[in-house]
């Protein structure tokens, strides 16, 4: 056989890469996340399944949109909801889902956006579900219209409602979501939930698009552990399919600056299908053994409790509130998050209130619950 290989001139041979250090190199520093998945904190890390379908797509070209359908499709059979689309983001779902109610599939409001004349722009929220995220459906244009209690909500629905956000984690909900649905259901408005950080548990996926919402929303780069800059859209077919119109790759659409490629789409696809597929028993067996190794570490310090919470809604997994007689350990919580921070290797723990260290275990990796329960137990040692 002869060596194909030899006939290319050196210059176009592709050269065989070399493994660089980039956060050393560019003197950025890594840590151990023992926060959770916060975005300023890059999040999760990728199941390795992702990274190989993002290094399948990167080799070839496809026709983008054939590649949207293809996998909304798919992933609305895994979750077994009527449509289903990859955005760039919740945050962009958001925006994209709203912008699906407000211009809908025609072509001229989906060039005019976020220009609202002549559209129903008017977005009915609870008082207690604005939060900072709501930007995203703000940058649509609409206008939204606050009420109080069920008697407010079905007052405030008028020809120009466009759509009822919920905000499926916020912690005060006067209005249920059952109702919430029955009461838009009734004035035939659609409705968006918000879930982005509510994915574990696997169920959530399902539930919340089977329960009636018509568009419910989830972080890729959160718990299901896809692509950062990758979200979900999933609901109503007719809905998805203008979200689709009043975004990339179109040009003239609201959504234009909210692109994802084919690496987006097919790592987020994985993603779902590797998440579901996972192990919840296991996983949260393995999330127990890191809590009882940090806690059996740091309580042998005397003078300090230990106590594991598992928020309801959002970030549903197990977190270790660590507090301390200030008394016998003479040191501020914020000045051990200071010390971890500073320290080698580096540890971000979850940002909490003042008197407590608050560290969640689900984003650590292999081996690295033994480094941060000996971390601890230095820093309040050294203080007591
Ligand atoms: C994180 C979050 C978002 C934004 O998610 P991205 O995927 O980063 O765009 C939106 N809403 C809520 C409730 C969130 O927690």
């Amino acid at each position: 056989m002869p060596v194909i290989g030899s006939l290319v001139p050196a210059s176009l041979a592709v050269a065989a890469p070399t493994r660089r250090d980039f956060y050393k190199e560019l003197g950025v520093g890594t840590f151990i996340n023992a926060a959770g998945t916060y975005t300023t904190l890059t999040a999760s890390l990728m199941w390795p399944e992702v990274v190989q379908a993002i290094e399948y797509a990167s080799k070839s070209f496809v026709r983008l949109t054939d590649l949207h359908d293809a996998v909304g499709k798919r992933i609305a059979e895994l979750l077994e909801c009527e449509a289903a689309m990859v955005s760039s983001g919740a945050a962009a779902a958001l925006t994209c889902g709203t912008a699906a109610c407000v211009a809908g599939t025609n072509p001229e409001f989906i060039r005019r956006l976020p220009d609202i004349a002549g559209m129903k722009n008017e977005v009915i929220v609870q008082k207690t579900h604005r939060y900072g995220y709501d930007h995203a459906v703000r940058n649509v244009g609409i206008k939204f219209v606050e009420v109080e209690g069920e008697a407010e909500l079905e007052r405030a629905i008028n020809e120009k409602t466009a759509m009822m956000l919920f905000f499926n984690a916020s912690d005060k909900t006067p209005v249920s979501a059952e109702r919430f649905i029955a009461i838009a259901k009734k004035h035939k408005i659609p409705t968006m939930n918000d879930a982005a950080a509510d994915a574990p548990p696997t169920g959530v996926l399902k539930d919340l698009t089977k329960l009636g919402f018509d568009m419910v929303i989830f972080s890729g780069g959160k718990g299901i552990r896809g692509p950062q800059s990758a979200g979900l859209l999933l609901g109503r077919k007719d809905l998805i399919e203008a979200a689709r119109l009043n975004t990339s790759p179109y040009s003239d659409s609201v959504g234009r600056g909210l692109k994802v490629n084919k690496e987006e789409l097919l790592g987020m696809m994985v993603a779902v299908e590797t998440f579901v597929k996972r192990d919840e028993k296991a996983e949260w067996k393995e999330w127990e053994r890191r809590c009882k190794q940090i806690i059996d570490s740091v309580s042998s310090v005397k003078g300090v409790n230990t106590e594991v919470k598992v928020p309801q809604i959002s970030n549903r997994v197990p977190h270790i509130h660590i507090t301390w007689d200030e008394a016998k350990i003479k040191i501020k919580p914020k000045d051990v998050v200071k010390a971890l921070r500073e320290g080698t290797p580096a540890i971000e723990v979850t940002p909490s209130p003042a008197d407590r260290v608050v560290v969640a275990v689900w984003m650590l990796q292999p081996n690295e619950a033994e480094i941060v329960a000996k971390r601890i137990r230095e820093v309040l040692k050294s203080a007591s």
